[in-house]
């Protein structure tokens, strides 16, 4: 199986779970999550159509951003972070990703608004949140979520698109599907508060390789998703 070939099986998968929640199949977007894997194999993907990745660490992040930097400027590639994001590394991932997913922490949220509007420019971002409370995982906790958001919506140089989390590690699915549910009501709620910088707060990134479909059957946007793609890591 070349990744192109993994590629389209995935789509076809994306969109058979959209059509069997009665929902457009052009409503959920794939981003690639590309951990480990190198950027002649990041640019393979981009080149079977992918439009969209995500990095989970800095230093992956740009070690790979030369490569892409063509594309990414272009706008034929966007790059996303998706791993949790540690103060002192803020700018290097401004220099490169187009938005950041993972935004759980008021001083993170801080740094990125003082340098982007210092700089002039607005940053996309979502919030983080742990919406199965293991405690492995990062993410702002449900119930803090919205006033979370709130916050971080209203910084300058910042702005809101949505919201993301990881799912349950559990094969109960009802309870992996209630995480999400839990995330959707979140976007929800933030989205009809009417407070600034929430108008665009419509994201609902989740759903990966093992649980996409139950994402997209709680109204994900995005579904990030890697061993479907690369095979096992
Ligand atoms: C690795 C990763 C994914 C993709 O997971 P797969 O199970 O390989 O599809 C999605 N989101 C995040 C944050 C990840 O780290």
């Amino acid at each position: 199986m070349t990744v192109a070939d993994n590629l389209a099986r995935l789509r076809a998968r994306i969109d058979a779970a959209a059509v069997a929640a009665g929902r457009d199949p052009s409503g959920v977007r794939l981003l690639v999550a590309t951990k480990t894997q190198d950027a002649p194999t990041v640019l393979e993907a981009l080149d079977a159509g992918v439009d969209l990745i995500g990095e989970n660490r800095v230093q992956e992040l740009v070690a790979k951003a030369p490569a892409l930097a063509d594309r990414v400027a272009a706008g034929t590639a966007a790059v996303h972070m998706i791993g949790h994001l540690q103060r002192n590394k803020v700018n290097q991932v401004l220099a490169t990703a187009t938005c950041v997913e993972s935004v759980d922490s008021a001083d993170v949220a801080a740094a990125l608004a003082t340098r982007c509007a210092a700089a002039g420019r607005t940053l996309d971002m979502m919030v983080q949140v742990n919406v199965s409370g293991e405690e492995t995982k990062a993410g702002v906790a449900p119930d803090a979520a919205a006033a979370f958001a709130c916050t971080v919506a209203a910084m300058p140089g910042l702005r809101l698109t949505g919201f993301m989390t990881i799912g349950a590690h559990s094969d109960d699915e009802a309870l992996v599907r209630a995480g999400f549910a839990r995330l959707r009501a979140v976007r929800d709620e933030v989205l009809a508060s009417g407070r600034p910088g929430t108008a665009d707060a419509r994201e609902l990134s989740m759903g990966m390789t093992g649980d996409l479909e139950l994402a997209i059957a709680e109204g994900a946007t995005i579904v990030r998703v890697g061993t479907a793609v690369f095979g096992p890591r």
